[in-house]
């Protein structure tokens, strides 16, 4: 799902997408300057490798995501601390931010529930 970014107002834009098990749930909404503000729900479940035995098995995930999206490259001006994810061609693909965010989760150390003990 691509989003124009200057299209993206006050009025929340809610998207919903799905990767294999997880469901990305949100709503995206204009904040101030370039910034449009993404808020969703990450859930479901992630299949991987277990870091220490490296059997794949199944990590619910249940997380809540909270970022900012500039059209464009984002200057610091007020010196608020802000998540930014720039974007250079004017829109954002849910789906990529998506597999980011997923690929984010896989890249941490995780084990399975036999060897978390
Ligand atoms: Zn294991």
């Amino acid at each position: 799902m691509q989003v124009i970014l200057r299209k993206v107002r006050q009025t929340p834009l809610d998207f919903e997408v799905k990767s294999n098990e997880i469901t990305f749930k949100g709503y995206l909404q204009y904040h101030s300057g370039k910034l449009i503000l993404l808020k969703a729900n990450l859930s479901g479940f992630i299949t991987k490798p277990c870091d220490a035995c490296a059997e794949e098995f199944k990590m619910p995930i249940e997380d809540e995501i909270e970022f900012f999206i500039s059209d464009g490259i984002y200057k610091d001006d007020n010196s608020i601390e802000l998540d930014v994810v720039e974007s250079f061609d004017g829109t954002v693909d849910v789906e990529e931010l998506l597999h980011s965010e997923i690929e984010l989760i896989k890249s941490d150390y995780h084990n399975c529930d036999s060897c978390k003990s």
